[in-house]
């Protein structure tokens, strides 16, 4: 009917290659692969130290993130899909490095989260649910170490865990809100000690930092064995290895370690695995996809989850700090849809109100992409703005966003169309980000990882979101306190903070001044390497929508599926 066709049409229509055919012009052969199927592969452990070894890593990394989204999602994902494919078509051997999509958001408000239109990745549907397994390992690694916590626990508890000082929830990968908080232990002394406990997204569980963080398999084991599960009565950390748990949990995840390497729509091999979330987690696929790829070709193209204040403040902080890597241009995607959502004062935010033309709207959400811009150059790497052409987008409101860049910011854009004409319709910006990342940069982490605790919060809060100062509630102080006699105080931070607004208040749009990031509890995830610092109430078990995309999917007798994204 000459309308454009669904993520699911095109996926349907499009030919794949055999994957070892995809990886093999990169340097990978068959035998360094683990196949699941046709499409589908994992990289063995061994030709990953041998490629690193052999090979020189001079490629460029570029970082794709973007501007405070609205609810839907902004393209990042489209874009460094659509961009791994127009590099390869300006003759630059790109790879792209993505995270694997968790179940929640699939089946509560976002839909799939590999990309789509003429910029997805292959194959969708599987990617999108079960892939190759690595969610399920973890979140049953996850509650390995749970159990047997509680097992130590009921067996007479030896190591004298404080019950009401258990710093490991359990964990899955639905968005059940009714878990969030919850009694366990309940049916008498058969049963265990009762106490109170929580669920916790698979996306947010320190041991998916650790996948997404270590470089080997000895790497994985040491980390998991030095993660908190629990204090004692003293106050002393109980940790993975104390309750005996390191060896069964590292082969848990023996597996889910092993990047996972797929094909987009044009054949551009893409790395998708670990699955960090921006706000509550580090928000960016693994180092040993990164890694990897940077030693396979030219370009690679990753993304960081959210806007500029999440996963690029931890992308550059925190992974380009224990990965020894730094980006050589960032791209920031831009939406004429999220500027008019930032130019309107509503709350909860009215989408459908976004759809018509309104140009004075776009102009006042301008506030937000500048500060995200500023952001980024604070880091001292070139920024190329991508603006993520929606079909509804008029040119005027498009022309609005490239004529602020050129003339009120100074910095390189281009209009994306990665969606609508893959990657042929990303070539300028790829073009835009070579000349970038050609260009003399000069790239600096925001703070030095030894600087007091309070102080890296403090110049994430006023630098990076624009607060005037830090509050802290609860025993946030009392944390900070612990922490730092307990040594822990030479860790980069992680900020958990709502990715609605630039500030800590969900409902504050565009660059938010005169207030204070409110910080209520600081922990230690060392087997990550990194401390947790939680602000204002973002929620780490969210809930369903109401009206949540499940309710709208369907499978028919031939296996067709509709309604998943
Ligand atoms: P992000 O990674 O920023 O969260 P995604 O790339 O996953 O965003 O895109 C969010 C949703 O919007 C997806 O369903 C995607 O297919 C859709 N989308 C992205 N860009 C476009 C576009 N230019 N036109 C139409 N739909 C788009
Ligand atoms: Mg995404």
């Amino acid at each position: 009917d000459g309308s454009f066709p669904t993520d699911y049409e095109i996926a349907d229509a499009a030919e794949t290659e055999h994957i070892a055919d995809v990886v093999e012009p990169f340097g990978l052969d068959r035998d360094d692969l683990e196949l699941y199927g046709e499409d589908k592969a994992k990289v063995r452990l061994d030709a990953i130290e041998e490629t690193v070894a052999e090979r020189d890593a001079d490629g460029k990394l570029v970082l794709v993130t973007g501007m405070t989204p609205t609810p839907l999602g902004e393209g990042k994902t489209v874009t460094t899909v659509g961009l791994g494919q127009a590099f390869n078509r300006i003759g630059k051997d790109a790879l792209v490095a993505i995270r694997e999509p968790s179940l929640g958001p699939v089946f509560g408000v976002k839909g799939g989260a590999a990309g789509g239109g003429y910029s997805q990745v292959l194959p969708m549907e599987d990617i999108n649910l079960h892939f190759t397994g690595d969610l399920h390992a973890l979140t049953t690694a996850h509650n390995l170490i749970s159990t047997m916590l509680d097992n130590h626990i009921k067996q007479g508890n030896e190591l004298d865990v404080a019950v009401n000082w258990v710093n490991w929830p359990r964990a899955m990968d639905m968005n059940d809100r009714v878990l969030r908080e919850t009694v366990i232990g309940l049916g008498g002394d058969v049963t265990g000690v009762p106490r109170e406990d929580g669920f916790i997204l698979t996306a947010a569980s320190e041991l998916m930092a650790v996948l997404c963080l270590a470089d080997s398999l000895s790497d994985l084991k040491e980390r998991v064995a030095r993660i908190i599960v629990a204090y004692d009565d003293d106050g002393d950390p109980i940790t993975v290895d104390d309750i005996d748990a390191t060896g069964a949990v590292t082969i848990l995840l023996k597996d889910a370690i092993k990047p996972n390497v797929v094909q987009t729509i044009e054949g551009t091999p893409a790395f998708v695995h670990g699955g960090p979330f921006a706000n509550i987690a580090h928000g960016t696929n693994s180092l040993m996809a990164d890694r990897l790829a940077s030693h396979l070709s030219e370009y690679l193209v990753t993304e960081a989850g959210f806007g500029s204040d999440l996963g690029a403040e931890k992308f550059m902080n925190i992974v380009c700090r224990f990965g020894e890597m730094e980006p050589d241009a960032v791209t920031l995607v831009a939406s004429v849809r999220a500027l008019k959502y930032h130019g309107q004062d509503m709350w909860p935010p009215e989408l459908e109100e976004l759809e018509d033309e309104d140009v004075a709207a776009v102009e006042r959400g301008f506030e937000n992409l500048d500060k995200h811009v500023r952001n980024l150059q604070q880091f001292g790497v070139p920024v190329v703005v991508a603006i993520n052409r929606f079909p509804g987008d008029t040119d005027a409101e498009v022309q609005a966003v490239i004529d602020h860049c050129e003339e009120d910011l100074g910095i390189r854009v281009a209009e994306s169309n990665v969606f609508s004409d893959g990657g042929a319709g990303g070539e300028d910006l790829a073009e835009q980000l070579v000349d970038a990342a050609e260009s003399d940069s000069e790239f600096e982490y925001l703070y030095e990882a030894d600087v007091p605790i309070k102080e890296k919060i403090e110049t994430i809060a006023t630098e990076i979101y624009g607060a005037d100062g830090v509050e802290y509630h609860g025993d946030a102080e009392e944390d900070i306190e612990r922490l730092t006699d307990l040594g822990f105080d030479d860790m980069p931070v992680c900020m958990s903070k709502t990715f609605h607004s630039l500030s800590d208040d969900p409902s504050r749009k565009g660059a938010p001044e005169d207030w204070t990031l409110e910080v209520t509890e600081v922990y230690p995830s060392t087997g990550a390497g990194f401390l947790v610092v939680l602000t204002g109430d973002v929620l780490t078990l969210p809930g369903l929508p109401a009206e949540p995309a499940a309710a709208g999917m369907d499978i028919d007798e031939d296996g067709t599926i509709s309604g998943l994204f």
